[in-house]
């Protein structure tokens, strides 16, 4: 939690200061409790309110419960549905969207298959009408969204909004998606890569949107399963970026020196033994009945084939099971490497694939990370991403709130 400043020429700083303390708070906090989490002095405090108040951000309501000594006020709250977003996740197999309200909160989704995967433009045009198609079911006044945040496989140019060449987009080569979507739709937006923002959606709205306040992680490894397997880093509820923004490669980390080979001439990386492609084909090597993916070439065909074999593995099939444990049990070393590297508490895992696997894959992965031994002693708990197949859209909406209201500290120099 940040603090607030009492000097003068502060007033944005101060306003998503107060603003973010209310919005974390849940519930709705007193007057004397925003001045004494944020440190602004009473008077600083009644400008910022009032301007907050003014811009519908925030309503007054009710008496705070008397705690002690000392006067009860009205209760400043997140006046939720004042502000939309939209977030965007752009998987090789398919794309989900939704609107977030100020809170963080779902208020509407959407999912379709990526339309040729290969083809940019086509997938433009297909990012466009759902998303415009998203704001119009909804129902929502247009000017109260603040824009799309997107999350796309990387590598990506953050500055320039422009996604590289991701190895699982083949023909994707300096693609500037995020001024295209913003161009086709009017709406600001920011663009980031997948696992980046898969780790933030659980920074803006810990809890999923949940009116209570919720404890949540502040430091702790997110294991992204998607078409690709990628972690990202979050240390005292900031996410590690790297120098480009483009940390959480971590296709290469082995986690089994007898696995499969991988591109790069050593056996096991994780990427290698556990993308999708990868799964599908140790279920079949298995003996376990799988729709065909060709050559891998369409990631659609290969999550189909992926969705087959947690289908099996539902059923009992014992070939289908044995994969996936021995999945959870890769993700686990590599979990285990990560937190003692980080001295971080918790590991979440969560992207579009790990829900089909949780069941079959999470007990070996717990199991893993409990038998290792934590060189500081503490538990290191393992919690699968309450977001589900959502977290990179809903991470993406969170980016793009962030980037309008959370207080930075940087705001402060541009003023000093
Ligand atoms: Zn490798």
């Amino acid at each position: 939690m940040r603090r607030g400043t009492n000097l003068p020429r502060m007033g944005d700083y101060n306003q998503t200061v107060v603003l973010d303390v209310i919005r974390r708070a849940g519930g709705g906090l007193a007057r004397a409790e925003v001045a004494r989490r944020t440190g602004l002095s009473p008077q600083t405090l009644t400008n910022v309110a009032r301007r907050l108040l003014d811009l519908g951000l925030v309503v007054e309501e009710g008496e705070a419960a008397r705690r002690g000594p000392g006067r009860p006020g009205t209760l400043m709250r997140l006046n939720p549905l004042s502000r939309f977003a939209v977030g965007v996740h752009l998987d090789p197999a398919t794309m989900t969207f939704v609107l977030l309200d100020l809170s963080g909160a779902v208020v509407a989704r959407a999912q379709s298959p990526t339309p040729v995967p290969e083809d940019p433009d086509a997938v433009v045009d297909g990012l466009v009408a759902e998303i415009e198609g998203l704001i119009s079911r909804a129902g929502v006044d247009r000017d109260r969204v603040l824009g799309v945040g997107i999350a796309a496989p990387g590598p990506i140019d953050v500055e320039a909004g422009v996604v590289l060449d991701p190895p699982h987009l083949p023909g994707w080569h300096d693609v500037p998606l995020r001024d295209a979507v913003a161009e086709r739709t009017g709406l600001r937006a920011v663009l980031d890569k997948d696992v980046i923002a898969a780790a933030c959606a659980h920074l803006w709205a810990p809890g999923g949107g949940a009116a209570e306040e919720v404890e949540h992680p502040s430091d702790f490894v997110f294991v992204y399963l998607g078409t690709g397997v990628a972690v990202s880093t979050v240390l005292r509820d900031e996410v590690v970026r790297g120098v480009s923004g483009n940390a959480g490669e971590s296709g290469h980390l082995v986690a089994d020196p007898d696995g499969a080979p991988c591109w790069c001439g050593r056996r096991g990386c994780l990427g290698a033994v556990l993308r999708a492609e990868a799964l599908a084909e140790q279920g079949r090597a298995a003996g376990v009945d799988l729709p065909g993916w060709g050559d891998g070439s369409d990631p659609r065909a290969v999550d189909d084939a992926v969705t087959a074999l947690a289908a099996a593995a539902d059923a009992g099939d014992p070939a289908a099971r044995e994969v996936l444990r021995v999945a959870g049990r890769r993700i686990g070393m590599a979990a285990g490497v990560l937190t003692d590297l980080l001295d971080v508490p918790t590991v979440l895992v969560g992207g579009p694939l790990w829900d089909r696997i949780a069941a079959h894959a999470g007990p070996a992965l717990r199991a893993e990370v409990a038998a290792h031994p934590v060189p500081g002693g503490h538990a290191v708990s393992v919690m699968s991403s309450a977001f589900g197949p959502q977290v990179g859209a809903v991470g993406a909406g969170c980016i793009l709130l962030g980037r309008a209201f959370a207080p930075r500290p940087t705001d402060l120099l541009l003023v000093s």
